[in-house]
């Protein structure tokens, strides 16, 4: 039985939060990456007010006509969350989410390095502890790593304590294969509440999200998402995968000639978002060879 057919999930499905778009001028260059400030949620769950809110009009006991808005405590700082590179430049993100898996993973790194093209892999705490060759194998060859929670479960209806929990377990199996932690985030479904960007913070992760969906978990076939992933990529675009999928495997190849073709570049995510490049991995020594996998 495939990994697909035997772990049956939602999909990674565009946010319904309510954002507002901001520009970032992130450090390290990289300037124009588009990133969001998370303000407020459709999800029906407790609302907190934010900054942006209006004042309201009507007179409020002891306070005075005219009075200033309270400043927002530092803690009220939007919470960045990036979904596309610059627009002016022909640099994009190939992202794959929900593994590593035993076959398709390594199998996808082999047209990556055919074609000389990094990608980033956000990655499942516990898919990652039965796969760590596969982890290290992508760090040595280039690519990014980025946590994708631990059991692909829907953040905006847990509790910010189980979401630090599937948080912490999947970076300390991301350490424990490849010897450092990532930045990177990827909420599941790209769906998560404003109210748990704290335990973002509390573990320095940047949300990234993206701006071409393949639909490769929906189509599951090779000419569909080749012809979504194609019309629908632009410059500075993030675009969701999925290395469990063979409908995908069979679409990357083609993906990649033919933006490569159109003089699209990839890169990887913190080089597309300008971020600070993740740490170098302690990861000499080759890949052992893969297990027999059922
Ligand atoms: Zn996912």
């Amino acid at each position: 039985m495939t990994l697909q057919e035997s772990r049956p999930r939602r999909p990674c499905r565009s946010n319904r939060l309510w954002i507002r778009l901001i520009l970032r001028s992130p450090p390290g260059g990289g300037g124009g990456a588009v990133a969001e400030s998370v303000a407020q949620s459709q999800s029906g769950l407790a609302r907190k007010p934010s900054a942006s809110d209006k004042a309201p009009t009507a007179s409020i006991p002891g306070a005075e006509v005219g009075e200033p808005p309270p400043k927002p405590q530092e803690s009220e700082t939007p919470l960045q969350v990036f979904r596309a590179g610059s627009p002016s430049s022909k640099q994009i993100a190939l992202t794959f989410d929900d593994g590593p898996h035993g076959t398709i993973t390594p199998r996808i790194l082999d047209m990556l390095r055919e074609r000389q093209v990094k990608a980033t892999f956000f990655v499942l705490g516990d898919r990652v502890k039965h796969y760590e060759w596969v982890l290290r194998q992508i760090v040595a060859e280039g690519h990014e790593i980025g946590n994708h929670a631990y059991s692909h479960r829907i953040l905006k209806f847990m509790s910010n304590d189980l979401i630090d929990r599937e948080i912490a377990e999947t970076q300390s199996a991301i350490r424990n294969a490849i010897g450092y932690e990532t930045r990177l985030f990827r909420p599941p479904y790209g769906d998560f509440r404003p109210d748990t960007r704290a335990v973002f913070r509390k573990y320095n992760l940047e949300v990234i999200l993206w701006s071409v969906d393949t639909l490769d978990w929906k189509l599951r076939n090779r000419d569909k998402i080749f012809n979504v992933a194609i019309n629908d990529t632009h410059n500075g675009s993030i675009i969701l995968c999925h290395d469990i999928h063979r409908a995908t495997l069979e679409a990357v190849p083609d993906i990649l000639g033919s933006l490569i073709a159109k003089g699209y570049e990839f890169v990887t995510i913190s080089q597309l978002c300008g971020l600070p490049p993740m740490r170098l991995a302690s990861v000499s020594a080759p890949p052992p060879p893969p297990p027999q996998t059922p």
